[in-house]
Parts: C-alpha cells; sequence; structure tokens
C-alpha cells in the first residue's frame, strides 16, 4: 500500500463509496490516514452489566435468546440478552433486522451504547457491536468520530481507516530528530494512529501535542525564514530630513499622540537602512493610522522619490487621496498626490500613467489597480497598504520586478492582532502598535437593543440629528430574503423615507451599487446633504466622517465582533460624543459577544476574546486559508506556542538544510507562499 493508492484498493470500497469520500475530500489512502477525527466518544470503561448507570456505556458480554419481531407502522425491533458473570442486561435495536442474522449466540462481544430507560425497562439501545479483540475500531475504547457525509457514517470510515493502519505506522517522521528528543513528542506515525485511535485519553493528549506543535513550528518557521530572506534584499535608504518632519507635524491641526510620535519614530529609522522595511502598525480604528503614513510618504517623497499607497476599496482609495492632499498641502507636496483606481476612464488612466512616469505625481493612492496596471514604477521606495491583509508574495515579486529593487512596505491595520497569533503569523514583521487615541476622544456609547425599544431610540437619535449630527445604519442584507429574516438595506431605506425620518434626508448604499453611484452616495453624506446612510457592509473599513454620531447595527447578532468594533469606530471621530445602537432581530438574549462590545471600546481586548471564544479564523480572515488551517493546535495554547517558536528559532540559527526534511520543507514552503503579507 501506497499513499497515492486510490480508496478503491481498499476491501469494501467501490465506486460508490469512493465518490461519497470524495465528497470529504478524500480520495488516496493517504488522504484517508489524514482525516483526523473531528471529536471522540469515551467508551473505554467496560463496565459489569450489574454495576451500569444510565449514560453511554461498555459491557462484556455473551448473546443470548436473539430474537426480532415487526411492531406497529412496519417498525423491526431485534431484541437479544446479554449476560456477564454480574448479571444480565437487555438489548434492543431498531430497524436493524440484519442483527437476527449477524449476531451469534454464546459469542463473547464488547458492546457501546446508551444505557437507558425504553418502555419502563432498563436496556442497552441500539448498542454498536464487536467481537471481543485486542483492537476493537468500535467498541470498547476511545472511539473517534468523523465528520461523515450522506450515506458515509463514523463506522464506515473507521473501519476503512482501519485497513490503513499499516500505512500510517509507516508514515515518516518530519520533524528533526533533536527536535522530537528535546521536546519529547511522540513519533508522527504513532501520533496519528493515536489520533484514530487512541490508546488511552493521555496517549491522545500526547498525540495532539505532538501534530499541534508541527502545526506551530511550521508557521513560525515559514515567517521566520521569510523575514531572513527580506533582510538579505537590498532596498534605497530613505534619509532622515529633521526639517521636514518638525514642518509637517507644526502644520496639523493637532498634537500627535506619543503613540503616533514613537511608531513614526520606528518607520524613519526602518527606512534609512539599505534592507526592506517590513512593519505592520496596528491601531485600533480611530488612532490615527493616516497620519502616520502621511509622514511616512513626505519623507520618501522629498528625495524625488515615489510612494504607492493602497486601500482596499475604490471608495477608500479616493478618501485617502483626499485626507493625504489636505494634510500635505502645508509643506507643498499636495500637487504631488494622485489617484490611480479602477474606475478611471481610460483617458483618466493614461494622463495618470503619464504623471507618474514624469514623476510629478509621487504618492500615488489607488487599489490594486496601482500595481495591476502598466504603471511605471522605477522610483517607488514605500508602498503603504491600508486595512490589507491579502498582499502576498506574488505582488511584492511584482513591485521588485517593476522597481529594480525591493519597496520599503509599511502595513496599516485595525483588526487587532492578538499577541499570540502576531507572533507565530507574522514572526517576520516588525509590529508597531498605536495604543493610544487621540486624547479628544470620548468612548463611544454602545447599547444593545431589544426590536420593542426602536421607537424610543429613534427619537433620541432624532434629538442628534436635529443637532446637524449624522448617522450610518448598517444591514446585513442588500435586498429581503425568504430564508433570512433580516432587515435589508432596503426595506431599512424605504421605512425610514417614508415613515420614521420622513423629515430627514436619507440615503442608500450598497455593494451592487456601481462605483460612481457609491461615490455620489458616500460624498452626499460626507458633505452633509445626507442625514442618515443606510448602508451594507461597505462602509465596513475606514471611512471618515467626523459629523457622524450614530451608529445602528442592525441584525446586530449576525455580525463578527471584530466587524461590529470597525463599524462602530466609524463615529464619534472627532470631539462629539458617538453612540452605537446594536439593534437585535429578536427578543433573545443577545448572548456574551454582544454584551462584550456594549462594555469594552477595545479593540485588543475584543479580539483577544473572541480567539478564546471563535477561534482565529473569527479574528483574522486570512487563516481560512487552507495552507494556514489548523486543525491540531490551539492557538490559545501558550506553552505550545512558546515551545515550537524556540525550535523554530534554533532550527534557523542551526543553519540547517531542510531539505532533509522533506515532508516539513514542502509544508513550509507553501505557507511562505500565503503568510508573506509583503
Ligand atoms: P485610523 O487609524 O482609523 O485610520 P484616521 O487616520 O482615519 O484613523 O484618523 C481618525 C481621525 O483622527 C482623523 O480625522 C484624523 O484627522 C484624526 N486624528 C489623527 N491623529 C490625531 C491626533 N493626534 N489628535 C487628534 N486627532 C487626530
Ligand atoms: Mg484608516
Amino acid at each position: 500500500m501506497v499513499v497515492s493508492d486510490e480508496l478503491t484498493s481498499l476491501k469494501g470500497v467501490g465506486p460508490e463509496v469512493a465518490r461519497k469520500f470524495a465528497v470529504l475530500g478524500v480520495r488516496t489512502v493517504g488522504q484517508l490516514a489524514d482525516y483526523l477525527p473531528r471529536r471522540y466518544e469515551d467508551y473505554s470503561v467496560v463496565t459489569p452489566t450489574a454495576k451500569l448507570r444510565p449514560g453511554q456505556v461498555t459491557v462484556r458480554a455473551k448473546l443470548k435468546d436473539v430474537s426480532g419481531r415487526y411492531v406497529r407502522r412496519g417498525m423491526h425491533i431485534t431484541e437479544a440478552a446479554a449476560s456477564d458473570a454480574s448479571g444480565s442486561i437487555r438489548l434492543v435495536w431498531f430497524n436493524q433486522p440484519y442483527r437476527l442474522t449477524s449476531l451469534k449466540h454464546d459469542q463473547e462481544y464488547y458492546l457501546s451504547g446508551k444505557f437507558e430507560l425504553s418502555n419502563r425497562r432498563f436496556g442497552l439501545m441500539n448498542p454498536s457491536v464487536e467481537l471481543v479483540s485486542d483492537f476493537p475500531l468500535n467498541v470498547a475504547r476511545i472511539v473517534p468520530i468523523y465528520r461523515e457525509t450522506k450515506g458515509l457514517n463514523s463506522r464506515q470510515i473507521r473501519k476503512c481507516i482501519g485497513q490503513v493502519l499499516p500505512l500510517i505506522r509507516a508514515l515518516p517522521e518530519t520533524l528533526p530528530a533533536w527536535i522530537t528528543e528535546e521536546e519529547k513528542l511522540m513519533p508522527r506515525a504513532r501520533a496519528m494512529e493515536a489520533m484514530h485511535f487512541p490508546a488511552s485519553a493521555t496517549e491522545l493528549e500526547q498525540a495532539k501535542r505532538r501534530l499541534g506543535f508541527e502545526e506551530i513550528y511550521e508557521l513560525v518557521l515559514a515567517s521566520l525564514l521569510n523575514k531572513y530572506e527580506l533582510m538579505r534584499e537590498q532596498a534605497p535608504p530613505v534619509a532622515f530630513d529633521e526639517k521636514l518632519a518638525k514642518d509637517f507635524v507644526k502644520h496639523l491641526p493637532f498634537q500627535l499622540t506619543d503613540a503616533q510620535r514613537k511608531v513614526v519614530w520606528q518607520i524613519y529609522q526602518d527606512m534609512q537602512k539599505a534592507q526592506p522595511m517590513n512593519r505592520l502598525v496596528e491601531g485600533d480604528v480611530g488612532s490615527g493610522k493616516t497620519v502616520v503614513a502621511a509622514m511616512a510618504a513626505a519623507m520618501v517623497m522629498k528625495d524625488g522619490h515615489q510612494v504607492a499607497f493602497m486601500a482596499p476599496t475604490e471608495l477608500l482609495a479616493r478618501q485617502h487621496a483626499e485626507t493625504l492632499t489636505k494634510v500635505l498641502a502645508p509643506i507643498g507636496y499636495d500637487k504631488k498626490v494622485g489617484l490611480l483606481v479602477g474606475g478611471m476612464s481610460t483617458a483618466q488612466k493614461t494622463s495618470a500613467h503619464k504623471a507618474i512616469s514624469d514623476n510629478k505625481m509621487q504618492l500615488m493612492v489607488g487599489t490594486h489597480a496601482l500595481i495591476q496596471e502598466k504603471v511605471d514604477m522605477q522610483r517607488l521606495e514605500l508602498v503603504i497598504i491600508d486595512e490589507q491583509h491579502r498582499f502576498g508574495v506574488d505582488q511584492r515579486k511584482k513591485l521588485q520586478a517593476k522597481a529594480g529593487h525591493m519597496p520599503h512596505v509599511l502595513n496599516l491595520t485595525a483588526t487587532p492582532i492578538p499577541r499570540s497569533l502576531a507572533l507565530t503569523l507574522y514572526g517576520e514583521l516588525d509590529i508597531s502598535v498605536l495604543d493610544a487615541k487621540p486624547a479628544n476622544r470620548k468612548p463611544i456609547i454602545t447599547e444593545i437593543c431589544a426590536p420593542v425599544s426602536r421607537k424610543q431610540r429613534y427619537e433620541n437619535i432624532d434629538k442628534e440629528l436635529a443637532a446637524g449630527r449624522q448617522m450610518f445604519v448598517v444591514c446585513p442584507l442588500i435586498a429581503e430574503s425568504d430564508n433570512l429574516p433580516a432587515m435589508s438595506a432596503e426595506k431599512m431605506y424605504e421605512q425610514l423615507t417614508n415613515k420614521d425620518f420622513k423629515h430627514r434626508r436619507v440615503g442608500l448604499l450598497h455593494g451592487k451599487m456601481k462605483a460612481d453611484e457609491k461615490n455620489a452616495v458616500m460624498q452626499k453624506f460626507v458633505s452633509r446633504d445626507l442625514d442618515i446612510l443606510v448602508a451594507t457592509t461597505v462602509i465596513e473599513v475606514g471611512v471618515d466622517v467626523p459629523n457622524a454620531t450614530v451608529m445602528l447595527i442592525e441584525g446586530a447578532e449576525r455580525f463578527g465582533l471584530a466587524q461590529m468594533h470597525q463599524r462602530r469606530g466609524r463615529v464619534g471621530r472627532r470631539e462629539h460624543q458617538g453612540y452605537c445602537y446594536l439593534m437585535m432581530s429578536d427578543s433573545k438574549s443577545p448572548g456574551r459577544r454582544l454584551r462584550a462590545l456594549e462594555t469594552s471600546n477595545d479593540g485588543f481586548r475584543l479580539a483577544e476574546f473572541d480567539l478564546a471564544e471563535r477561534g482565529p479564523g473569527a479574528v483574522y480572515g486570512t487563516l481560512q486559508h487552507g495552507e494556514l488551517d489548523l486543525r491540531v493546535a490551539k492557538l490559545t495554547d501558550v506553552k505550545l506556542i512558546a515551545s515550537a517558536r524556540k525550535a523554530a528559532q534554533a532550527t534557523i540559527d542551526r543553519n540547517e538544510d531542510l531539505l532533509q526534511y522533506p515532508v516539513m520543507y514542502e509544508h513550509v514552503r507553501a505557507i511562505r507562499a500565503v503568510t508573506n503579507l509583503n
């Protein structure tokens, strides 16, 4: 048997069963060996029949009096007695007439199932049965439960995995021996066998530790390798000009926070080096990342070089272009800022391209169109990426090819990445945290609202609007849907316009609208020609409307915590008090997540909460990427992460040839391709 063998090479697997396995993503015996259980049921303790208590039990007994009959409505019942030295119990199977012929009198079996009351008598209901042996698959053990599909249950899967055990036992070791020795990790083959058929709870724990260690180790190693590779690349040093920095700061309408000052300083230090900067600035919404980016850009522009500023949406790109133009005006750089987005006309694009190659445009603001189009990037020295997590290694290579050198890269994100996650996944990045918000900010007042309070809410909100403030309304859907009873943006728009706020100016914004329509609506809201903006999630990131103070989130129970925190950050961005109303679709209990949002304004704390409650995918979408899937390890396991990190660093320090470990090498290579943010 070899890993690439088709499943049909197994006993009892024909084309029909193989098709069902394919639904689960399993096509070869190797993939089957790798198909880990979702959970386990513990039937490992064998109890004498006389000592049984209601619940999930296992007995070892001989069968007697096996009989079957049809009862009302065509239901079939098989009954039997199972006796051991201590006594005897009743066994019942519903609609399994084949039991009648398959069960043998006086034969000793393991029986695992639920011991419960049925027809006023205790008995073992629908138990699994297996002949007594040293290696039972379905009974008298910690039983693995797999993800199943129609027509293929865990029992059938177990039977097939039982057949590939020789292959599992021969799986090659993937980690360096000095690591498995030092960390006392069980051999990979044994860990894999124990994941499927653990001999004990302790062994299962050790198997999980071993495989989890390997997962984290590979992630960390991948990001460290990326880091060291980047350190060997050349980037053009950007000289620091103190006068320019002071000039810029002097003309700001506010004082930089200490956090901003510190981060800008770190960036200037990075850019003075001949190695590419690879920094991530994490700052909660409203912490003032744009100014920090502008200061980085100015330093590059001063020497006649260029900066690309990439935003995730066109809307944001336009807004950033405006903001940057404004803040760079006092030092005379406003004319050097330009826009390059997909929605521009061909003529506009052509003229932008020309401005770039003439170096009239030094700060290009745009979406991915920036690097996809035929843009001259000879002078590009700095790339700033706002709220954009998936800027992969390929894009960076593209830029390198265009510019002839590696540009410095600055990532900005408002998604607070919990430390454990950041260290594991982004060890290659230098991380700066904007850990303080501008002093003039008041915490946003957040309240969970039951549907019955809607009228009362609207009255309060209208006072805000009457005072000249504005409101965002976010809905989970664009249009009405039969299967989702949630409020849609279209319906909300109609209700507010025709009924609740008919004396106010209401606008609608959603993802299906054309780019210029979206811009027009957004523009009207920004220039205060609208009081209320009803939107879907398109307003998610970055949009800055200082006069907006109310955020009403419809169907709040449907949204992720991080997402809602982001949205809440859209209001209260100036001196005015901000309000966030989490409107529930029904009167059910709001749950811990919404309560957390109500009580905390701290994005980092909320992210930690989400990580613990729902796992990394909830916090950081990238983790849903197949290569980064953690099947066994938990990112909350601080001890495991610490030892895996140590081992990864030691691997690099020892300068080992990773090709000695081909399986691990291949994993690491695949991870590197997706995690390299830049
Ligand atoms: P984010 O970090 O969410 O991108 P922005 O950069 O959009 O935040 O800044 C939010 C708002 O705060 C902007 O209107 C900006 O002008 C303002 N701001 C930035 N820094 C300060 C500061 N130090 N003091 C007061 N206001 C500031
Ligand atoms: Mg921003």
